[in-house]
């Protein structure tokens, strides 16, 4: 058991801190932003992600999870520090690493005694060589630490479960006693078998990096046979279910849709991407998934466009799902935020429903119209688009809904529509590379 500080209390910060007081750790979950701190400490979660308020008032109460914006005095009372907060995508396309380099600042002020510090924000290759380095810039008196890469891979929308039933827990680090104490802390995790697996700094960087890219190019590839089945009358969920029965393969992230999308997907190709060239290391792999994947998302708003007799002007468009995917309030880089971009840039008018993530969207399209059930939002429209594959949207009344609609154009992004019953119901409608009926 350890005293630990997170610095970020984001979707990965929050998750891992109180993951870890679920192991048994004393854990103080920190960030700089007083609203989130405020809402955790009033019992409130600021994020939607199945059961996790659970476990949170679980630990609140045990006395072992705590939330605190007095980041330096945290540092100053834990043996483990957790690096969680964002590593967006800059401008050059590489990771943006103001945030974690603004938390080292912070940690190498307030170093008091040995303490292990961890990353666990995604970082390109070579960061924890720089962190240490500017850690050990300003030698102190009592401030000795080791250095370890941890990075995540829990996905949005089932982190707990990731967490506290991961595949694999990557520890890399060249310190025998760093990498003891975080066996520690993840102790509970190898009483049936042990996942952990220890790397250097540079590999477990790395590893993160392959495996998200790696993920993403399989989501690229699927959307791209599912394009070209549309064009020879296959059907790419059969592909799809047949391939995936192939061990080599698997079924996992082969499922056709619009894009992907999120908080990591996206901008950690491009950062691998970046780190590649930067080492004139050529990727034609990754910067293939990069360019189908932007393809994609244009191809649905034209999918669309083509399905809706008469264009898009001045027809109301309910968008069903503004989630990246299921089970989650994130929308960043969500691909319902390129399909609403252009139905207002063809002058239409969106009627938007998510069954969580209407507030987050809002803030990205103030004046679209937002529902809070399905069949007010399709009301009177000309034309429906699934976008999410929320388990609502799998089992909606499409006889209600055709009721409820002017129109009858359904685009169904995420094939998650029973087509037998779409064509009974005379839609006209368009998925990706189903042969239709
Ligand atoms: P997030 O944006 O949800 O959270 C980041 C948090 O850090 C915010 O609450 C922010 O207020 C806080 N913060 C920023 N600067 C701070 C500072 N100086 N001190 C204290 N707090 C500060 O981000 P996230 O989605 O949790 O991602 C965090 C990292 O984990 C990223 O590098 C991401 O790539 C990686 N990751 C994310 C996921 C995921 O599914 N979201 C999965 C695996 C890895």
């Amino acid at each position: 058991m350890k005293n630990i500080t997170i610095i970020g209390t984001g979707y990965v910060g929050l998750v891992t801190g109180v993951g870890l007081s679920e192991f048994g750790n004393k854990v103080i979950c920190t960030d700089i932003n007083n609203d989130k701190i405020s809402k955790l400490n009033s019992g409130k979660v600021p994020i939607y992600e199945p059961g996790l308020e659970e476990i949170i008032i679980r630990n609140i109460q045990n006395d072992r999870l705590f939330f605190s914006l007095d980041i330096a005095a945290s540092i100053k009372k834990s043996e483990v520090i957790i690096i969680a907060v964002g590593t967006p995508q800059s401008d050059h396309g590489d990771a943006d690493m103001q945030y974690v380099d603004s938390v080292v600042n912070t940690i190498k002020e307030n170093l008091n005694n040995y303490k292990v510090i961890c990353t666990k924000s995604t970082v390109p290759i070579g960061s924890g060589k720089k962190i240490i380095k500017s850690l050990k810039s300003s030698y102190k008196e009592n401030s000795d630490f080791n250095y370890v890469s941890n990075p995540e891979f829990l996905r949005e929308g089932s982190a707990v479960k990731d967490f506290l039933w991961p595949d694999r827990v990557i520890i890399g680090t060249s310190s025998l006693n760093a990498y003891e104490t975080m066996c520690d802390i993840y102790r509970p995790l190898y009483i049936n078998k042990n996942p952990i697996k220890r790397t250097s700094v540079e590999t477990a960087e790395m590893i993160k990096y392959a495996s998200n890219s790696f993920l993403a190019l399989k989501i690229s590839y699927i959307n791209e046979i599912a394009n070209l089945c549309e064009q020879v009358d296959a059907d790419v969920h059969d592909v799809a279910v047949a391939m995936g029965k192939d061990g080599r393969i698997s079924d996992k992230f082969l499922h056709p849709g619009p894009g992907f999308g999120g908080s990591c997907f996206p901008k950690d190709l491009r950062s691998l991407s970046y780190i590649a060239k930067e080492n004139d290391v050529k990727m034609s792999t990754i910067n293939a998934a990069i360019e189908a994947n932007k393809k994609q998302k244009y191809l649905m708003c034209c999918k669309l466009e083509n399905l809706v007799s008469g264009g898009l002007k001045g027809k109301e468009i309910a968008v069903l799902g503004l989630a990246f995917k299921a089970n989650t309030d994130d929308i960043r880089d969500s691909s319902s935020i390129e399909m609403i971009s252009f139905i207002l840039s063809k002058s239409g008018k969106v009627n938007a429903y998510d069954p969580i993530a209407n507030d987050s969207m809002l803030k990205i399209f103030p004046n679209i119209a937002y529902f809070q059930n399905v069949y007010e939002a399709v009301n009177k429209v000309d034309a429906l688009v699934v976008m999410t594959e929320w388990n609502e949207f799998r089992s909606l009344d499409l006889r209600k809904i055709r009721s409820a609609m002017n129109g009858n154009f359904i685009l169904d992004t995420r094939n998650i529509l029973n087509m037998k019953e779409l064509s009974a119901l005379k839609f006209v409608y368009d998925n990706v590379g189903r042969q239709k009926i």
